[in-house]
């Protein structure tokens, strides 16, 4: 089977998130599972870009509105990440360093979605399914079935998977203009309350929708920032797939990023050197225990309690336990923990900013990752640290009920928690208080949850037959 991803992001090339982490696995799991997966982006102008050798594959041209525009197609040469990768260059919106927060980002991410299908009306050959990923992609199963211009295109099988329903492209109908000549009886398929929303419109055109857990699928038809009507509207074409990792780079037994290598046998020494070598650069004592937050400073992910909730912890454990936080987002949240660095000297620390290199070795030195998520389609920091056997505390939302087990639960090897309020963060950090002084009972879960598959091998399957039922 020949399948399209089309993203804004996929990692190494350009990641923001966890799509970026989806995107650059999913394809190349396909491929080692005998399917032709191809990968198609914004070339954005990313280190990855000049660290690589790229052949033209076609040039062509098109329109945005009134906007005539060249665009050129550049495939990586060498198959460095397992599956073709193609980039897209429109010179004016697309040639920048970010992936994202461009006041032009609607004619950004359109004038992407246009290039792509028209250079895909020239191609000889059409590929079983073109995969769409979040409402930067949303608009091209709209594209492929109601645009006259390609309509060579109709039969080829669609699909969406959420990542996120939070962000969903909204664009006044004045910008209808952009989307070339259209079947205007197809307007509904376009609208969610007066306005375009690219998200709606790839769940309402796309032969299938996905999204990247079972909860999260259940949780969309009553939560959905105003789109939980569509999703039960558009129930039976819905499937929740849980997401992989990455075993391949996510690995402590290989990982480069980390201090020292381990893996389930070795755990207890590994974490350990690991931690030291955090608990020597944020200053820390590696007696104590030491909880991570690594993420995006934003109310999804409930970082407006975090600096509070911290302080309070920190009060409760009577400088006993060490937090450490990499992230940025919000810069409310971002001042308050960069005022907390200095009274909390020794018990806390924040980078604010982006660090792949510290993420990995965070998952690895740390004892407890802190995920309070309030929306958490899946997640996948929380497998990050199973895989790095680091407790993850959860509240029970979305993809982090679907995968962590509390401790206080048959076999459970997590903290959960309901609320994504001070109490039961703070409550969370005693138990884990608790747990960290029992050697054994936190080795056991160490080694336990680090055993458990998350591999894409055993989701690809899924993907699969979601393809199939289309075909
Ligand atoms: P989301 O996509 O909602 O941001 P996920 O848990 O699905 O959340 O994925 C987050 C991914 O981004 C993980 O790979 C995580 O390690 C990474 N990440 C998030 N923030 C940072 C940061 N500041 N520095 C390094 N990696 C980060």
């Amino acid at each position: 089977m020949e399948i399209i991803h089309i993203s804004a992001e996929c990692y190494p090339v350009a990641k923001a998130g966890g799509l970026g982490d989806v995107v650059g696995a999913l394809p190349k799991y396909q491929v080692k599972a005998g399917h032709i997966a191809k990968v198609v982006m914004p070339m954005y102008r990313t280190k990855f870009l000049y660290e690589h050798e790229w052949t033209v594959d076609f040039k062509g041209q098109t329109n945005l509105g009134n906007w005539f525009f060249d665009y050129t197609v550049i495939k990586e040469s060498n198959n460095q990440l397992g599956y073709d990768l193609y980039l897209i260059d429109i010179n004016g919106l697309l040639d920048r360093q970010k992936i994202y927060g461009y006041d032009d980002d609607a004619e950004r991410f359109t004038a992407f979605q246009i290039a792509f299908v028209n250079w895909m009306s020239h191609w000889e050959h059409h590929p079983d399914v073109v995969h769409c990923h979040d409402h930067h992609t949303g608009l091209i199963p709209f594209m492929m079935q109601h645009c006259y211009d390609y309509s060579q295109l109709r039969n080829i099988a669609t699909v969406i998977t959420i990542h996120n329903a939070q962000y969903q492209g909204w664009m006044g109908w004045d910008k209808s203009r952009y989307i070339p000549r259209w079947d205007l009886w197809k307007r509904g398929m376009l609208d969610w309350n007066e306005t375009i929303n690219p998200l709606a419109a790839g769940v309402k055109c796309a032969g299938k929708v996905t999204t990247v857990s079972w909860s999260y699928m259940e949780e969309l038809r009553s939560s959905a920032n105003g789109l939980e009507k569509l999703f039960q509207m558009e129930r039976a074409k819905c499937v929740g797939i849980l997401n992989g990792i990455d075993h391949e780079v996510w690995d402590p037994a290989t990982d480069p990023y980390l201090d020292k290598n381990f893996t389930h046998k070795t755990v207890a020494a590994g974490k350990q050197q690991n931690k030291k070598a955090l608990c020597e650069r944020f200053g820390f004592d590696p007696e104590h225990p030491l909880f991570v937050f690594i993420g995006r400073l934003v109310g999804e992910k409930a970082a407006d309690v975090l600096p509070d909730a911290i302080r309070t912890a920190i009060q409760q454990t009577n400088g006993t336990a060490s937090f450490l936080v990499l992230g940025s987002g919000d810069t409310n949240v971002e001042w308050q923990f960069q005022q907390m660095k200095e009274p909390y000297a020794g018990v806390f620390n924040v980078v604010i900013g982006y660090d792949e290199t510290l993420s990995h070795l965070m998952y690895a030195g740390a004892d407890f990752l802190l995920m309070p998520s309030r929306v958490e389609p899946c997640g996948l920091n929380q497998m990050y640290a199973m895989r790095y056997g680091t407790v993850p505390m959860v509240r029970s939302t979305g993809g982090l009920q679907d995968t962590v087990v509390d401790m206080g639960d048959h076999e459970g090897f997590g903290i959960r928690f309901n609320h994504a309020s001070i109490g039961d963060i703070a409550y969370s950090v005693s138990r884990a208080v608790n747990v960290y002084k029992d050697t054994k009972q936190l080795n056991w879960m160490r080694q336990h949850m680090m055993k458990i598959d998350h591999s894409w091998e055993s989701t690809v399957e899924q993907y699969i037959n979601v393809y199939k039922s289309l075909l």
